[in-house]
């Protein structure tokens, strides 16, 4: 088995293929990491997220450095990973995250189905928390994939 390396341009095809993710994030050297959907956005160098208030975002607030791991595997010899280290960034109201929440809706409205947690509803009787949208704008990006020799 041979391990190469891919171009960025493979590194996003593969982002714009898969849906899920692991996010990491860490907080006063604590790593913390988790399975996430997201939508890559080429075009704007980012990948669009949402999720629910929790501690992944908490810890990103303090520290909005972050990385996420997205991987192609059909077994333990043939596989395809890419890493991405970016910033994470909430989109508020203001005009340029108002832009971006309409892309983010438009690539997460594509799929046939997409997991919904952020908008999930609560136990009833509690109201429905208000989803928080970032993106995470990708200051760097390396891939790898296996090959059989010939
Ligand atoms: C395929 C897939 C896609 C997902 N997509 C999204 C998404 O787009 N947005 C989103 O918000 N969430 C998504 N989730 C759920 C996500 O992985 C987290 O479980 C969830 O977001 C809560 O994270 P939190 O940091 O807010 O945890 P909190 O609710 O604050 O809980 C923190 C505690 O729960 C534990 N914990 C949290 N999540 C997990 C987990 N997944 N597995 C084991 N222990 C856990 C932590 O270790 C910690 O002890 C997805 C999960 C899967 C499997």
């Amino acid at each position: 088995m041979i391990i190469h390396e891919l171009t960025v341009a493979e590194c996003e095809g593969l982002l714009a293929r898969s849906t899920v993710g692991r996010l990491a994030c860490a907080d006063d050297g604590q790593p913390y990491i988790v399975p996430i959907s997201y939508a890559f956005d080429q075009a704007a160098g980012c990948l669009y997220g949402f999720s629910t208030l929790g501690r992944k975002i908490e810890w990103m607030r303090r520290n909005p450095k972050v990385c996420v791991a997205v991987d192609e595997t059909a077994d333990r010899f043939r596989w395809t990973s890419v890493v991405v280290t970016g910033r994470y960034e909430e989109l508020g109201d203001d005009r340029d995250a108002r832009e971006s929440r309409q892309r983010l809706h438009q690539h997460f409205e594509q799929r046939q189905s997409w997991w919904l947690p952020a908008t999930a509803r609560l136990a009833a009787g509690e109201e429905r928390e208000t989803p928080v949208f970032y993106r995470i704008r990708i200051d760097q990006l390396s891939g790898r994939q296996t090959s059989r020799p010939a």
